[in-house]
């Protein structure tokens, strides 16, 4: 496969950017080889700049739940684009997103759009430290909320990638405060608070872990810390960035059916606009200015384009069996990749919930924490990648990232992405 204009693009653009990239999870420094420039995509398929195509799992990370470039979504934006971009002024958009969310989930009454899930975080942090008026934070390793200084401790995703800590340029009595814990370990929780106690803001975590591999939690350990944060005066903070209208239009908390003190959105809320947005009951939200004393503001928040984008998507999601035709075809990937493995009795496994997928190249399904995880996978996983990569499937560029299926996805793009998997994994433990 030849991807010789990508090649050079990538060049110049090291030569303009730090890395080439704007994100650095991008650059495929974890699998080698480099980064696909795309031009275009529809439904499932991405085209690159060498006109190669691609059946694309990772989505831009989650947010294209309808697939690339779905009719309504482009409809709806062209209509609206043409009325003006930005006002910095209330627009009706701004009302029928936050009426379409907050009427469709039970466990907010009001929401406060921003520009990114890192300001979605960062936001509600202060949110959650404002109204308790304490300083403390609790967090997990391996789960990731964003660039934020005081969650940058033990992060997932590309942090996991290049093996350090946190981020240089953070002062130290940025993340004084924070506490990162293992995930599933009740008993390091049980002493968190304990240690802790009366000193402690909030609890942030992703209710389904998916920055680190996918690290799906006991319920009972979620429970357990919904209780003690009950018990403690502690307010508990869902990020459901990537969750949220993923899992089910009510993401984990309908999930899990646990109710979360505030809940943080971003990916599928923008319908592939950039959109964030942190949402509680009124009783907290009140606390935020211009009504209460907790100061958060943004000049492109609420963007009208980007609202009517999120509309589109959102009002999509709502229609019947929606999440259920998209677990199902979730499924069916799976499976059939999985009994393959189960045939050849590969060391390869599968993790997946709702159309959130993760490969591991662990024999057994009992990865819950980010400690779980073996190196050796990683490597393993730059074969696949590369092999899926000239296959014709382009796969989210570290072995630490999770797949999304969307409901553009065929039956018959997903059949090819079995029989791919099949020939990567035969390829990788028999060399071809
Ligand atoms: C992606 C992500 C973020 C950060 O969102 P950005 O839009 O990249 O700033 C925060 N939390 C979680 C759980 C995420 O997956």
């Amino acid at each position: 496969m030849d991807r010789s204009t990508s090649e050079q693009l990538y060049k110049k653009a090291t030569t303009l950017m730090p890395g080439g990239v704007n994100s650095p999870v991008r650059a495929f420094k974890s699998v080698g080889g480099t980064p696909v420039f795309a031009k275009k995509g529809s439904g499932a398929i991405l085209t690159d700049e060498d006109n190669n195509q691609y059946i694309d799992y990772c989505m831009s990370w989650g947010p294209l739940i309808l697939g690339h470039a779905h009719p309504s979504i482009i409809e709806a934006v062209q209509d609206k684009i043409a009325l003006g971009t930005s006002f910095g002024m209330p627009t009706t958009a701004e009302n029928e997103l936050s009426d379409l969310i907050i009427s469709n989930h039970k466990y907010i009454e009001q929401i406060r759009f921003v520009s990114s899930g890192t300001e979605a975080v960062m936001s509600a942090v202060r949110l959650a430290r404002g109204v308790t008026k304490k300083d403390k934070i609790i967090k997990f390793n391996g789960c990731y909320h964003g660039h934020v200084d005081a969650l940058m401790v033990q992060g997932g995703s590309g942090l996991a990638t290049f093996s350090e800590a946190s981020s240089a340029g953070i002062p130290l009595d940025f993340v004084k405060n924070t506490l990162s814990i293992p995930l599933n370990d009740i008993e390091k929780l049980e002493r968190a608070f304990t240690e802790n106690k009366d000193q402690i803001a909030c609890v942030i975590i992703e209710p389904i872990p998916a920055n680190n591999g996918l690290l799906l939690q006991d319920k009972v350990f979620l429970e357990t810390l919904r209780s003690l944060c009950d018990q403690h005066h502690v307010l508990l903070i869902f990020d459901e960035v990537i969750s949220g209208f993923r899992i089910g239009f009510q993401g984990a908390a309908e999930h899990y059916t646990i109710k979360p003190d505030i809940i943080t959105f971003g990916k599928v809320i923008g319908g592939g606009f950039p959109v964030g947005a942190y949402a509680s009951s009124a009783d907290i939200m009140n606390h935020i200015s211009p009504l209460g004393a907790v100061y958060q503001a943004g000049t492109l928040s609420g963007n009208p384009i980007a609202m009517t984008a999120g509309l589109a998507q959102l009002s999509t999601c709502l229609q019947p069996d929606f999440y259920k035709n998209l677990e199902e075809k979730t499924q069916y990937l799976v499976e059939g990749v999985m009994h393959y493995v189960h045939q050849k009795n590969y060391p390869f496994y599968m993790y997946h919930i709702g159309s959130i997928f993760w490969t591991t190249f662990h024999v057994s399904n009992t990865v819950k924490k980010a400690s779980d995880i073996k190196k050796e996978s990683a490597n393993y996983f730059s074969e696949l990648h590369r092999f899926m990569l000239n296959n014709g499937v382009y796969l989210a560029p570290s072995g630490y990232e999770v797949g999304f299926v969307s409901a553009a996805h065929t039956k018959a793009q997903i059949q090819n992405t079995i029989d791919t998997y099949h020939k990567a994994l035969d390829f990788i433990f028999q060399g071809g």
